[in-house]
């Protein structure tokens, strides 16, 4: 009997720990996955991808997935929502498959305003996969990888920038899913153009806000902001891949391409934009004079050449001086380096104009205010230095 009873024991542990692997259920992504505990909500805007697995009633593993077997980049994105029994404390594991986690969670009680998560909050069993145990208080959760930035967030600020400055925003063309792909400008009657975009790669959100704030600053009120408009077409093209933010992608538009090596061969519609703008710039015999790209990586970075450029030197006068008002809490690096044939913006606007041509990385982690803080003075000492500038 008691060797019947060490056997039942035995057969109901085995049967435990293949339960715990073994899900219950698996629920596609934007499918609401659910527990009688919890429920796991990704049919949102700017969600992750990849299957849900129900492994116990207060555990689900989420399959964090790339959009096409093109990507390359190591940017597994995730976003989602939870919501249920206030006083239950819930697991959820990101399965990043082959790839390994990247990303810091960050929370928000309301969709709006984020934190980092706790440490507390989540462990790291392997290079692949994360642990999070979260508290649910009857509210729901939102996990992501970075505090979401959405393309209708970006109409809400540039619509504001227009409305409050004297800058214009049009529709530049459209995103494969038929989405506006917008053009603020202003000072439209001068000759020298300044010209900025972003947002090429939808987990990128740092270099979201960093070229939302560095527009902000160009808009400004100030005697700098505004001699600065007084000399200068500013043209800006923010946000370049808004389908990729809407469904979640790691790197690519919906054509399956990364959008920052198209430049040159301008097969997609969003990079088309690019060409048609600059097509039209050059037809009106203005004269571009910089171009800035806005990205994320993992630290603050900005690549730049290190062949001559015109006006000789400005990347590293302009950086040097930055880093003169900016204290530690944004160490960053000027990265000069040899144009290659990768038909990325910032080597096709060098090849093209021979002008300081930037890919301005801002760190994954870098905290939203020093970020936010850094860009305003690199704005000022962008306009300060090209203010001196024949
Ligand atoms: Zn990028």
């Amino acid at each position: 009997m008691r060797r019947l009873r060490i056997g039942i024991a035995a057969i109901v542990s085995v049967l435990l720990v293949a339960c715990a692997a073994t899900p219950r259920v698996t629920v596609p992504a934007g499918t609401v996955c659910d527990t009688d505990l919890f429920k796991v909500d990704d049919g949102f805007a700017g969600a992750r991808r990849g299957d849900c697995d129900v492994l116990a009633e207060n555990q689900v593993r989420l399959h964090i997935v790339r959009e096409d077997d093109q990507v390359k980049n190591p940017s597994p994105w995730y976003a989602f929502k939870l919501t249920g029994d206030p006083s239950g404390t819930v697991r959820v594991t990101l399965d990043y498959g082959d790839w390994k986690h990247r990303y810091v969670p960050k929370i928000s009680r309301d969709g709006k305003t984020w934190r980092v998560a706790n440490e507390a909050m989540f462990q790291q069993p392997s290079e692949n996969v994360l642990e999070l145990t979260i508290k649910l208080l009857g509210e729901p959760v939102w996990i992501a990888g970075n505090p979401m930035i959405l393309p209708a967030d970006y109409e809400i600020r540039l619509r504001s920038l227009a409305h409050e400055t004297d800058a214009t925003l049009s529709v530049a063309g459209q995103s494969i899913e038929g989405l506006p792909i917008y053009r603020l400008e202003s000072g439209a009657d001068k000759n020298e153009v300044i010209f900025l975009t972003g947002h090429q790669h939808p987990p990128e959100i740092p270099g979201g806000y960093a070229m939302l704030e560095f527009l902000n600053t160009l808009y400004s009120e100030t005697k700098l902001a505004t001699e600065f408009r007084a000399r200068f077409h500013i043209v800006s093209l923010p946000l370049l891949n808004p389908d990729g933010i809407i469904h979640g992608h790691w790197r690519h538009n919906l054509g399956s391409t990364d959008l920052n090596r198209d430049w040159g061969p301008f097969a997609q519609p969003e990079t088309r934009v690019i060409e048609q703008t600059l097509d039209e710039l050059d037809g009106q015999d203005k004269r571009v004079r910089m171009f800035m790209d806005f990205h994320s990586t993992k630290d603050n970075r900005f690549y730049t050449q290190s062949e001559p450029t015109n006006p000789a030197g400005f990347s590293a006068e302009w950086l040097k001086r930055s880093g003169e008002r900016i204290g530690d809490d944004y160490p960053f690096v000027n990265d000069p380096r040899p144009t290659s044939p990768t038909p990325n913006g910032k080597n096709y606007m060098y090849k093209r104009y021979g002008i300081p041509s930037l890919t301005y990385e801002v760190g994954d982690e870098t905290p939203l205010e020093a970020n936010r803080n850094a860009t305003r003075i690199f704005a000022e000492e962008f306009m300060r230095l090209w203010l001196e500038t024949p």
